[in-house]
């Protein structure tokens, strides 16, 4: 029975609900004056509900589809304005005990190098990372208890904190690690984490065992109920996402959305964000024995009706897709990008091709931080380093209040300007600085309150004459 306040995953991810909505989109999905009804209501920018949003995903009507995605560049720039926050992902160790079949750590997997990184390796990468301009990570490790324990784990979170390299910081660990116990997580909450962020792979449960066919991950209930356990042990913000490619995406969507709601409806405070990767290419798997992989096209239907049924949370897509994929898709809603990844177990600062043979999968992205600061530049984006918010402790129901008035953007916009300007002055090469400088001199005029934007600048010449870290 469906219930979207039930801690079963088997009542809020209920199947029935799933295939009654997707046969719902079907009967409405070319309804021209419903499909209005949806539009009208998607614009009051509050929302949609996954019967409503599943019902734009299906509509094939090209003027209306047009008007859909006009909607979704809309909303995102009303909530996010034009700021694209960069972030890295460090991975920890691919040692793995589960068995996911998309994954290559998969532990049948014998001849993937298996690594994990001692404390000195980790400060290692972070000053790499920092070398770069990178001031927020996503920790990214397999399930080992033996190898990976929490322990390991909570240190690391530590390392990486205390490293203080040239001018840099990492200013934001988000960890992206199995799920756990709510012991554990309250561990990390008092590690000072941002996002717990876990995957849901695919909320089809049937598929779901067949594609994690033993370990821990197995349990559809376990992986299926971790954010209520997160969330019960102390953890405000959390973020959700499935691969796409493994299960049908309109299945994947509805119960995406379906997760959301429950969180609202139990926790009050739905998903920090969501995240869309699909299936890439990676050792010992091919994405084309998985029959569900999804267009380009598709890709961004799916981002843009993310975007319009939950407006106030955050979009990421990482390196796994194309420049010219995240170009579409940065417009339709994504407010967070990877840049500069390396998805081997160290490879940050040991870039000998043997760090590929421990990659979880192939980077389509492949350019450097800067290209890709350059780049969201010439978009017409600022790339923003920011990590206010939980410093600032604006996480959970503060975070989406400010978030749902449409007011954190008072503090996105300054911020992304004066992280920018910490960037270029540290980490640029001349011409992305040139060009980040001129384009601060023109974001300036868009601070519409006259004090911020006084205080803003004030703080430009600190950055300009060595000093760091501000935020609003
Ligand atoms: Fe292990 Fe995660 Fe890969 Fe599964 S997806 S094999 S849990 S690292
Ligand atoms: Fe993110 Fe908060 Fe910074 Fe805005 S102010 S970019 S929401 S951390």
């Amino acid at each position: 029975m469906y219930d979207p306040k039930s801690l079963k995953a088997g009542d809020f991810i209920c199947h029935d609900e799933v295939m009654s909505t997707l046969a719902y989109a079907e009967q409405n999905k070319t309804n021209v004056a419903f499909i209005d009804t949806l539009i009208a209501k998607a614009k009051e920018r509050k929302g949609l509900n996954h019967r409503e949003a599943a019902v734009l995903l299906d509509c094939s009507l090209q003027d209306r589809k047009q008007e859909i995605f006009d909607l979704a560049r809309q909303i995102k720039q009303d909530f996010y304005g034009n700021r694209i926050v960069m972030f890295a992902p460090l991975y920890l160790s691919n040692y793995c005990i589960n068995s996911c079949v998309y994954c290559p750590y998969h532990r049948q997997n014998g001849h993937i190098q298996r690594k994990k990184l001692s404390q000195e390796d980790i400060a290692r990468e972070v000053a790499a990372l920092q070398d770069m301009g990178h001031k927020r990570l996503a920790i990214e490790s397999g399930e080992d208890p033996k190898m990976n324990p929490i322990e390991y784990i909570l240190e690391s979170i530590q390392t990486i904190y205390g490293v203080k390299h040239k001018n840099g910081a990492i200013r934001r660990a988000n960890v992206n690690i199995a799920a756990t116990s709510v012991q554990d997580y309250t561990k990390l909450r008092d590690a000072g984490i941002g996002t717990y962020i876990l995957f849901q792979e695919t909320y089809h449960q049937k598929s779901y065992e067949q594609l994690h066919p033993a370990g821990p991950k197995h349990d559809y209930a376990w992986h299926t109920e971790a954010m209520d356990r997160a969330m019960e042990g102390g953890i405000d913000d959390v973020g959700l996402g499935v691969l796409f490619g493994l299960e049908n995406y309109r299945y994947e969507f509805v119960a995406l959305l379906m997760h959301a709601e429950h969180l609202e409806a139990v926790h009050g405070v739905g998903p920090h964000t969501i995240s869309v990767p699909r299936i890439r290419a990676a050792d010992d798997i091919d994405p084309k024995t998985f029959a569900n992989g999804i267009s380009d096209d598709l890709f961004a239907d799916i981002v843009a009706c993310t975007r319009i049924a939950v407006p106030y949370t955050g979009m990421i897509v990482s390196t796994r897709e194309s420049k010219e994929c995240r170009a579409r898709v940065l417009g339709l809603g994504i407010s967070q990008i990877s840049g500069g990844s390396r998805t081997s177990v160290g490879g940050y600062y040991d870039l000998e091709p043997e760090a590929k043979s421990s990659a979880q999968f192939e980077v389509n992205d492949t350019r450097s931080l800067d290209e890709v600061v350059a780049w969201l530049m010439e978009l017409g984006y600022i790339p923003s380093f920011c990590t206010a918010c939980y410093r600032e402790g604006r996480t959970g129901d503060r975070f989406m209040a400010l978030c749902k008035s449409g007011q954190i953007q008072n503090c996105c916009h300054p911020n992304a300007l004066m992280t920018l300007k910490e960037y270029l002055m540290d980490y640029a090469r001349p011409q992305t600085a040139d060009r980040g400088d001129a384009l601060i001199v023109s974001e300036m005029d868009n601070i519409p309150n006259p004090k911020v934007r006084a205080l803003v600048s004030e703080h430009l010449l600190d950055i300009q004459n060595g000093n760091r870290d501000f935020r609003l």
